[in-house]
């Protein structure tokens, strides 16, 4: 008998069993655990829904949708101009990649990873940001062979568990831009220029750039001694997290929000000051370009970035007013030496990511434009069984042909009817009646003017796109430019 069927032989009557065969023993035993099983089963069933999406995360509700479209559309409008192409990768990969990549005594991989094993045993995480999957595949597809820089868009949920509040969720959405290939700081300069043109072309034109280098991990190891030292000597001042980060990751501690780990960083060695020759031109002339795109930036010595894989140029974008500055829109740098870590050829390479929900709020914080889909200008309206069904049918018709028709289908009355095509604002309404369905017509009725024609149902779809000026007519092409 297993370890569990004795427990529950054990919980059985003694009295029932005393002088039970083993055969009987065992019977009794399957039917007790057969009804266990049922009670639970029972159990769970009744055990409420918690009608409530996970903490942290959130439903994006029709009436947020146009702000989305209007950061997809322009997302993507700029990725193609500058010459992105799309990659999708998935939303879960090996933990180890991350672990590597993002490095082990990152918060991202230390405390805020969704790690998971799956029913095969194979250890997962969900993205907690998406360079290393993109990064991944690259090395993965052999796309060191394209053309470089091979510059690639992605956008996606990515997952941290993390405290939330506001600007800061466990599932948010990320537009991702990364360039292999190429190291000259010209490159990095229209990384920053495309951060910026995306933000601006949402709506929130007052931005502010930060931009700082950390080195290569030839300087870079002189100048995390030389912190250190310095940390280390006020290492009583720190908050606790700090004191452990000294020892993991001592740059992180420059970042901390703390007030008193503030002051200490305030007066800390910066990393420009201790950059080799290359890291320090390569910085030089990135500041250049910047000035040659008259983009104003702000060089912010603490900005480090908490992930692992960067070098040299490392960057954020915020909103410029004082009231939006409360976290990063995006953020991202130069990781030159990723690409060789996960055992592809030694490339060059720089990426950014920026957050839609911090995008949204400041759109919405600056009351910029969000996304207005084409309103129909006809309606529908049926009466009558016949009609009824016709009027399926007429539906599909001119939506094939691009016009786009409002209906209240399920509404029995034409009265009803009218009060929603008014309500909506219509410009003509068709009207398709049981005499109507019979000869094979339609009643166009104008709504401004209130005028009534009939027209035979086969010139119908003509008559209407006359009708209407081009420019309502097509719905599914539609080149709206919204910036
Ligand atoms: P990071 O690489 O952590 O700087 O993330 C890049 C961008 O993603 C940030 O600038 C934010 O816009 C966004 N982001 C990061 N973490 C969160 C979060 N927990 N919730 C919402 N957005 C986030």
């Amino acid at each position: 008998m297993g370890k569990d069927n004795k427990k529950i032989a054990k919980k059985l009557k003694p009295a029932k069993l005393v002088k039970a065969t083993k055969k009987e023993v065992v019977k009794a035993v399957k039917t007790e655990r057969k009804t266990k099983n049922r009670k639970e089963a029972v159990k769970k069933e009744l055990e409420p829904i918690v009608l409530q999406a996970p903490r942290g995360m959130k439903d994006i509700l029709p009436e947020d949708q146009p702000y989305w479209e209007q950061t997809r559309r322009v997302t993507e409008k700029l990725a193609r101009d500058y010459g992105f192409s799309r990659i999708d990768t998935p939303l879960v990969e090996f933990s180890n990649l991350f672990n590597r990549s993002i490095g082990d005594g990152t918060d991202v991989v230390e405390k805020e990873l969704y790690s998971f094993a799956t029913k095969g045993g194979d250890k997962v995480a969900l993205r907690p940001e998406m360079t290393a999957g993109v990064a991944r595949a690259y090395i993965q597809h052999g796309m060191n062979v394209l053309g470089k820089p091979v510059k690639l868009f992605s956008t996606g949920h990515v997952y941290r568990h993390d405290r939330p509040q506001e600007g800061r969720q466990r599932e948010f959405y990320q537009i991702n831009y990364e360039a292999f290939g190429e190291q000259d700081p010209i490159l990095d300069a229209q990384m920053i220029q495309v951060a910026t043109r995306v933000v601006q072309s949402l709506g929130i034109k007052a931005v502010q750039i930060q931009v700082n280098s950390i080195g290569c991990p030839v300087c870079r190891k002189d100048y995390k001694d030389l912190l250190v030292s310095y940390l280390e000597s006020k290492s009583n001042k720190l908050c606790v997290d700090c004191k452990r980060r000294l020892d993991v990751n001592p740059l992180r501690v420059l970042d901390c929000k703390e007030d008193k780990c503030s002051q200490v960083a305030a007066s800390a060695p910066q990393s420009v000051d201790h950059l080799c020759e290359e890291c320090r031109v390569h910085f030089k002339n990135l500041l250049e370009y910047l000035d040659e795109l008259d983009l104003p930036y702000t060089i912010n010595p603490r900005l480090v970035r908490g992930l692992d894989y960067y070098t040299k140029t490392v960057f954020e974008i915020w909103s410029g007013s004082e009231e939006g500055r409360k976290s990063a829109l995006g953020g991202g740098g130069r990781y030159d030496g990723l690409v060789k870590l996960l055992g592809g050829e030694a490339t060059p390479a720089i990426g950014f990511a920026l957050g839609a929900e911090r995008l949204i709020i400041e759109m919405k914080r600056v009351q910029a434009k969000s996304y207005k889909g084409l309103k129909p200008k006809i309606f529908l309206a049926q009466l009558g069984e016949m009609a009824k069904k016709k009027s399926l049918r007429l539906f599909s018709e001119l939506e094939k042909n691009g016009i786009l028709v409002a209906e209240s289908f399920g509404r029995g009355s034409l009265k009803s009817q009218l009060r929603v095509a008014n309500r909506l604002g219509v410009e003509m309404t068709l009207i398709l009646g049981q005499k109507e369905a019979l000869d094979g017509t339609v009643i166009i009725k104008n709504m401004i003017s209130g005028e009534q024609e009939t027209v035979s149902s086969a010139k119908l779809i003509d008559l209407v796109k006359r009708k209407l000026k081009n420019d309502n007519v097509v719905v599914y092409h539609d080149n709206h430019d919204n910036h």
